[in-house]
């Protein structure tokens, strides 16, 4: 399929981890793409991981609400394409508070879609997740887009929800509109409360790092570059309708994460402490990307063996940003 070249491309969510590691690659580019950031600053958003981007004459940021029709309307406009990042997207909180991500994850992307569709737009890409599969056991095959979708959370229920939708305004009013179904990130200027961030701030204080159940839930590790990377692909070269699985290729259980954790910061494993499971925890999730990889060209090109150190020293690094996501994140709760 001919390559698409978007001139102005609406990110929504793109103050959040993976967002804004896609609006910073987009303006890195200099190809004179424009990027309107369409973001609410809810607790997980910062502008801080947008800072470096924020005098660029090519960068618009708008705060506003996904659900709002006027504030979705007003950033749509003369954007040819939307990038779609833009959730409530912590398990935990979906199991405390679920309507938020009814209204954030469907309704929310409804109202894009229409606005989208009445702008005129021309490529719709929606970031899904794994989770819409469920779970699998040990060994079992690798999630395929063939796997039936068995969400096991309200977060990754709310997900295939706004996913499924997405994909009917391609089959019914044939927008041409695209999905990708990505594993665990990992990579600077995370959300502080996922796994990583959780266990480097606690073993960096000497702390005890908590970890679910016995730590043997295993999650497919995927470097945020390289997730934003394939989803900028399908934006531009998948084919509408289309789903694609995005994975690293990096099954680790929780546990291993915190032993390579506690090593790069030279704490003893005695700081590992096993904490009551979360409700219905999903216990493996794996990838298999080979349509995105046989039918686009896409290839991790991070290693987690490097790239997880990597993300390690970056938070060791950023003291300061790390305190202000985190003050960021309290204030919120
Ligand atoms: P995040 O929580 O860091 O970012 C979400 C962003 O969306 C925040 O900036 C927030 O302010 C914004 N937002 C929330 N509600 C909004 C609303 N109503 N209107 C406008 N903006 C709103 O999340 P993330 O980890 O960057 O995830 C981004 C996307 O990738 C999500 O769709 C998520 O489901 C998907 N995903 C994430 C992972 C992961 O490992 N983090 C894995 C698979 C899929």
């Amino acid at each position: 399929m001919a390559e698409f070249t978007p001139r102005k491309i609406l990110v929504t969510g793109g103050c959040g981890f993976i967002g804004s590691c896609y609006v910073r690659m987009l303006l890195a580019r200099d190809d004179g793409t424009e990027v309107v950031n369409l973001d609410l600053l809810t607790y997980s958003g910062n502008p801080d991981n947008v800072a470096e981007v924020a005098d660029d004459p090519r960068y618009t940021f708008v705060k506003g609400d996904i659900r709002d029709h006027d504030a979705v309307r007003k950033a749509t406009v003369g954007c040819d394409a939307v990038v779609h990042f833009a959730a409530e997207a912590q398990v935990d909180k979906s199991i405390t508070g679920p309507e938020v991500f009814a209204t954030t994850n469907v309704l929310g992307t409804q109202v894009l879609l229409d606005e989208a569709r009445a702008a005129g737009v021309q490529r719709f890409h929606y970031v899904s997740t794994d989770e819409v599969y469920g779970h699998l056991g040990a060994d079992d095959a690798k999630f395929t887009e063939q796997t039936l979708l068995e969400p096991n959370s309200p977060y990754s229920a709310s997900k295939a929800g706004g996913e499924l939708l997405a994909r009917s305004y391609a089959k019914t009013f044939g927008m041409h509109l695209t999905v990708t179904r990505c594993s665990n990130n990992y990579g600077p200027y995370p959300r502080m409360d996922n796994l990583i961030p959780v266990i480097v701030g606690k073993a960096l204080a000497g702390e005890p790092l908590p970890i679910y159940g016995d730590g043997s839930n295993i999650r497919d590790w995927l470097y945020v570059e390289d997730h934003c990377a394939a989803a900028d692909l399908v934006m531009r070269q998948g084919r509408s309708g289309e789903i694609y699985n995005v994975g690293g290729n990096n099954e680790r259980t929780n546990l291993e994460i915190a032993k390579v954790v506690l090593a790069e910061l030279d704490q003893p494993e005695s700081l590992i402490s096993f904490v009551e499971d979360r409700p219905g925890h999903d216990f493996r999730y794996a990838i298999d990307a080979s349509k995105i990889k046989g039918d686009l060209g896409w290839q991790p090109t991070h290693d987690i063996e490097t790239a997880l150190p990597r993300t390690i020293t970056w938070l060791k690094d950023h003291p300061e940003w790390v305190k202000r996501a985190r003050k960021r994140l309290t204030m919120a709760a």
